[in-house]
């Protein structure tokens, strides 16, 4: 013991020398400087002393006063001073990898060192983390996954979980966890930051925590609705709220009086949203009408319109645009890449700024561009809090974003443009604001803003529980009901009871709700793990592989807007057997194929694949093989994984296995097939789908992956499985009831289809009875 004490205390030694070294040095100094100049720096000492008294402290305050990048580094600057660096153990969770990334980096450089010393990072499939490491930037998964392993988080000295405000699911899962580790480890700190002031609600889940907020300064930001903006563009609202539209495609050659042309789409989109001022007083189809947003006419002119306006008039500054999500930044960035101003690199460099973006781009979103070009970033709503531009004079709202919901009555999970909330939109416009005045134009109407909700709604309250209760069962922290019950605000009962239903259908839980020896496998990632099992068993590992990581990242099939149908026969060529899932196979193959000849990023072009997509599929799947060998259901004779991998039929069946219960029944007619699933009716397929081009499809199931309630219920990826595969592989479908009924299947058969379920067992009987004959 008193040799370890000995290393610990030379290393810390060491430690203190350096940062001293560093910030006597002439670049130390100038950093310094910087960083004295952040609101946060100011309450340095407050916030140590604060935290020297309590366990628990809240901070909030505005973003960009220095919360992430320097209350952490405080704490690691603090404990090394006191020569006691070597010995503390800092954890910082982000919500989204990208921010893990940028921010451990932009700390490891404050601190005049390289990525990996004492700063480091973690998140899924990528890190940067050395044995120095004392402060370690991940996303709250990945400290969830340490949980996993060690749920007292052994050696760990402060946890500072960031962005509490978002109450993303993972960060209100990891409170609940947290509360009851603090009584187990009374030496062990915790930090909660958050960008907005309803810093109250946390202090008081935490027995009331002190809460210290961080005051700080913005210019003013000139602010532009909907109304002005139109006015600039000689649209006119005249007092009836009718707008005269002079020419939608000439919208950006200001004072250029056109011909008045027949009320086109933009006014009706203007009209409507000026309408939703009292969103109340309107049935839910207008008020869902009101939501879809359809930036392909007025949101994407006008954008392209005010970027020319800054362009041309303003005075320098970069230039921050929101979007509603990631297709339409592409959308978008395409366009304006054939745009006379906007597409000139000489005049503007634009970049894009989104959760799945790699790390060289986000260090360009950092820089500065050169004298006379203009920085403009189309970015989701990331940029509303976790990342901080520096230069940004002037910000662009759409008014929207992408938010994943949950209907628990019907178990689907959606995913739709939602407008945004009043604090969001506030965080927006701050964005405009801080190196100098700046201004903002919201995209809509200020009466649409009125009626915006003050907070978006927790995430726990509006998405499916499954992979949350699974970790709660893997933690071992108890009855699911009850540990939900003790959260910051508790999910739906219903919502609770379909997610447990769930999991024990796939054989996550038993009976009792307890984990079952399947269930530990893949604590952490749900989609398709039975398959991959299975895969493994039926020596079909590598096809089951791709599926499985394909599923697990960003659709790798691109549908550019303007090129919808290139793209569309560009998958085509992977198709001919029902399935999207084969087609990814078949498009991965050939780009494994491809890119052994360093060709991967030309066969991608051509395909229409992204090639980061397939990138991460390749990961993935070298991850997910690992799992497969620590298991020991893999050994390293990577050719005996593989005897069946060409039998297309043996694959669907694997498939069925990880997919069920995402069935849906298909139901031909004269011209072509509909589909039905038991809780949702009718339900439609993507148009990139496969399947979606088929008039008949010869197999009476489609087994899908997700389903999404956009307007109507869509199916995303499926495949077509014959009688037996479901019968066979099914999941828990096989099982009967007490009388020998064969339960689920049972009842969907009733529900759909002539001839009952007697007959089908038959005809598949049948087909067994051969295939054991041949
Ligand atoms: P908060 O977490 O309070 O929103 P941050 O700690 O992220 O604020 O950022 C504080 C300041 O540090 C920002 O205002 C910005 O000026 C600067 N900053 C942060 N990240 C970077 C970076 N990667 N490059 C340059 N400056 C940065
Ligand atoms: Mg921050």
């Amino acid at each position: 013991k008193a040799v370890g004490e000995k290393i610990l205390r030379r290393r810390s030694l060491q430690m203190h020398d350096q940062q001293q070294a560093w910030q006597e040095s002439p670049e130390g100094r100038r950093m310094l400087e910087f960083r004295r100049s952040l609101p946060a720096y100011k309450e340095k000492e407050a916030i140590l002393s604060l935290l020297s008294r309590n366990q628990v402290v809240v901070i909030s305050g505005e973003t960009g006063c220095g919360k992430t990048t320097q209350i952490p580094q405080f704490i690691l600057e603090s404990e090394i001073e006191s020569v006691r660096g070597a010995a503390c153990n800092i954890i910082c969770t982000q919500p989204r990898r990208i921010s893990a990334m940028s921010v451990s980096e932009r700390v490891a450089y404050e601190r005049g060192e390289k990525l990996g010393e004492s700063v480091g990072y973690k998140v899924r499939l990528e890190g940067m983390k050395g044995r120095d490491t004392h402060l370690l930037f991940c996303t709250t998964g990945i400290l969830l996954r340490r949980l996993l392993a060690d749920r007292n988080l052994t050696g760990v000295t402060h946890v500072i979980v960031d962005e509490i405000h978002e109450r993303g699911m993972n960060e209100d899962f990891l409170l609940i966890v947290l509360k009851d580790l603090l009584p187990h480890r009374p030496e062990m700190k915790l930090i909660l930051m958050s960008a907005t002031l309803d810093s109250e609600l946390f202090s008081s889940y935490f027995n009331g925590a002190p809460v210290m907020n961080i005051p700080g300064f913005t210019y003013p930001v000139r602010t532009h609705f909907l109304e002005d903006i139109l006015e600039m563009t000689g649209y006119r609202l005249t007092t009836s709220n009718q707008i005269d539209d002079y020419g939608q495609e000439r919208m950006w050659k200001m004072n250029k009086q056109v011909p008045r042309k027949r009320k086109s789409q933009i006014a009706y989109v203007v009209e409507d949203a000026i309408r939703a001022a009292d969103f109340k007083d309107y049935s839910p189809q207008t008020q869902e009408s009101l939501l879809c947003w359809n930036p392909d006419c007025i949101g994407f002119s006008l954008i392209e319109y005010i970027l020319c306006m800054i362009c041309e008039n303003e005075r320098p500054g970069a230039v921050l645009v929101f979007m509603t999500g990631w297709d339409d930044i592409s959308t978008l960035k395409e366009k304006f890449l054939a745009h006379p101003v906007l597409g000139d690199p000489n005049r503007v460099l634009l970049l894009t700024c989104h959760g799945s973006m790699g790390s060289s781009e986000q260090r360009l979103i950092f820089e500065e561009p050169k004298d006379g070009v203009r920085k403009i970033v189309l970015a989701t709503n990331i940029a509303e809090t976790s990342i901080t531009i520096n230069d940004v004079v002037f910000v662009l709202d759409c008014g929207k974003a992408k938010e994943t919901s949950y209907d628990a009555l019907n178990n689907t999970p959606c995913l739709l443009p939602t407008w945004i909330s009043k604090v969001s939109a506030q965080q927006r416009r701050g964005r405009a604001g801080r190196v100098q005045p700046g201004v903002c134009y919201h995209i809509y109407p200020r009466c649409v803003y009125d009626a915006f909700a003050e907070y978006q709604l927790p995430e726990i309250l509006r998405t499916p529980l499954q992979s949350l209760c699974l970790q709660i069962k893997s933690l071992r922290l108890g009855s699911i009901p009850e540990f939900l019950s003790r959260a910051l605000q508790s999910p739906e009962i219903l919502a609770v009871q379909n997610a447990i239903e769930y999991l024990k259908i796939i054989g996550a839980l038993d009976e009792n709700e307890n984990l079952t020896t399947l269930g530990r496998f893949f604590p952490l990632s749900l989609s398709l793990s039975l398959s991959l099992i299975l895969g493994a068993i039926f020596n079909c590992l590598d096809p089951i592989l791709t599926v499985a990581a394909g599923l697990s990242v960003r659709d790798p099939f691109l549908t550019p807007l303007d090129k919808k149908d290139l793209a569309e026969a560009a998958k085509s060529q992977f198709a001919g057997a029902y399935s999207d899932h084969l087609a990814l196979i078949k498009a991965y193959e050939g780009w494994k194929d491809a890119e052994l000849d360093m060709g991967g990023c030309e066969y991608c072009w051509k395909n229409f694949l992204s090639a980061q997509s397939m990138k991460a599929i390749d990961a993935l799947r070298r991850e997910f093989r690992c799992l497969l060998k620590d298991i020991g259901l893999v050994d390293s004779n990577t050719a005996n994984c593989n005897l069946w991998s060409c039998d297309v039929n043996l694959i669907r069946a694997v498939i069925c296995y990880g997919l069920y219960p995402g069935i849906c029944a298909v139901v031909h007619n004269e011209k072509s097939f509909s589909l039905k699933t038991m809780e949702d009716g009718q339900v439609l397929l993507y148009s990139n789908s496969v399947n979606a081009r088929e008039t008949r499809i010869p197999y009476p199931w489609l087994l899908f992956n997700e389903k999404i309630k956009v307007n109507s219920v869509f199916l995303r990826d499926s495949t077509a499985v014959p009688d037996a595969v479901v019968l066979l592989f099914g999941g828990n479908l096989l099982k009967g009831d007490a009388d020998g009924h064969l339960k689920m299947l049972g009842g969907y058969l009733e529900f759909f289809m002539e001839p009952p379920v007697a007959d089908l067992y038959q005809c598949v009987k049948r087909e067994l009875d051969d295939l054991i004959q041949r």
